[in-house]
């Protein structure tokens, strides 16, 4: 337990910034070790979460002393707004807000606005959907294109079980309704699948959200971070998952909507939607991998697996010009190398890595 909490303290780990100086503003972010683009951003808002998901936000560790970040701490909005406006200039075209619960975020549409009046940028969100029932219309309003809603099972008891806050389903399925009801559309549903806890869900889920228009993903558990206790024979294959849905309702595969896509899409053979699967441990994508992220304090992580990252907000406070903030991670973006889950041992698995949470899901 000690142990858990003393590895968790390692969030704030940095890497030096490469140096460099004052430089013209790069062109682009340029092509990483790997030969990968720097397209999409995802930007974590908070760490702090309303839900204890076992898998993610184990209550024994992030308990009533766990040290979250304090407001200072935090980038404010003009800060995530300039730096998202230079990955714009880097060739970046999506930014997902997540968190922690990014809707626990005080006045989100403020920021929300801010992002959206950059030109090109496709704006997404990952919510639990606790509050979306309140605020779709308020997001939407704000220049929000679409939502990704977390729901990990219909069954009151199993889902109550995995969000350990005792959240109810009915309210999750009341933010979906109104996302979609606001103009959030579509809708596209994740549910982590973790063996022997919500495998019996995963029929359900499909059948449920058949015909809604809503697409539901079924994501293999990951070894993120390193407070979850992640084991290998915890993990549902994808294979697995499409194999079971298959049996009671036929599939086919569809090809990806755009080059890099981390969903493998299916399709019912009647016509009535689609799902996906997200294989991060049994088929790595990392090959593929063009994004980017940055930590509610302004660290920038090349990976979602990453043991430390390069702190934007030094130079954000320290009164860098936009050219410098864009040379540095331009360099750091050429620099990268990593392929986490394509190099996943049992050893690696239990590396001191960086929450979910707070580098954003
Ligand atoms: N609070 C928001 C939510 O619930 O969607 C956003 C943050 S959450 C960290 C983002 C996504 O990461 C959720 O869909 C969650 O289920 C997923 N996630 C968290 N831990 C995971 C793990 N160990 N393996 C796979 N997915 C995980």
């Amino acid at each position: 337990m000690t142990d858990r909490i003393i590895r968790i303290s390692d969030r704030h780990r940095t890497k030096p910034l490469p140096g460099g100086g004052f430089n013209a503003p790069p062109a682009g972010a340029g092509k990483d070790a790997l030969g990968r683009s720097l397209r999409d951003l995802r930007i974590s808002v908070t760490d702090r979460c309303n839900f204890r998901c076992i898998y993610c936000m184990p209550r024994d560790v992030f308990g009533p002393d766990y040290p979250f970040l304090p407001r200072k701490e935090l980038l404010s909005f003009e800060e995530i707004a300039r730096l998202a406006r230079i990955f714009r200039a880097l060739g970046v075209e999506k930014i997902r807000l997540t968190g922690g619960e990014p809707l626990l975020r005080k006045n989100l549409e403020r920021l929300i606005e801010l992002l959206a009046d950059i030109s090109d940028i496709d704006l997404t969100l990952t919510t639990n959907g606790s509050l979306l029932a309140k605020k779709a219309r308020l997001l939407k309003s704000a220049g929000l294109k679409r939502v990704t809603v977390s729901l990990d099972s219909l069954d009151e008891r199993t889902f109550r079980m995995m969000n350990d806050a005792d959240y109810p389903v009915a309210e999750v399925l009341a933010g979906i309704d109104a996302a979609a009801a606001a103009g959030l559309a579509p809708v596209k549903i994740n549910m982590v699948v973790k063996r022997g806890v919500n495998e019996d869900s995963i029929v359900p889920m499909a059948r449920h959200f058949r015909g809604s228009g809503h697409i539901v993903r079924f994501i293999e558990y990951m070894d993120v971070g390193a407070s979850n206790g992640w084991r290998m024979d915890e993990v549902v294959p994808s294979a697995e998952v499409v194999r079971t849905i298959a049996a009671t309702m036929p599939l086919e595969p569809i090809g990806p909507n755009y080059p890099g896509e981390v969903a493998e899409r299916w399709r019912h053979k009647d016509g009535s939607g689609e799902i996906g699967v997200i294989s991060s441990v049994t088929q790595a994508f990392c090959r593929s991998c063009t994004r980017a992220r940055l930590s509610t304090e302004g660290m920038l992580y090349t990976c979602l697996f990453a043991t430390a990252g390069y702190d934007l907000r030094a130079l954000l406070r320290g009164g860098s010009p936009d050219g410098e903030i864009a040379g540095a991670i331009a360099r750091i973006w050429q620099a990268r190398a990593d392929r986490y889950s394509e190099i996943r041992t049992a050893e690696t698995a239990g590396a001191r890595k960086i929450e979910m949470s707070y580098i954003g899901g």
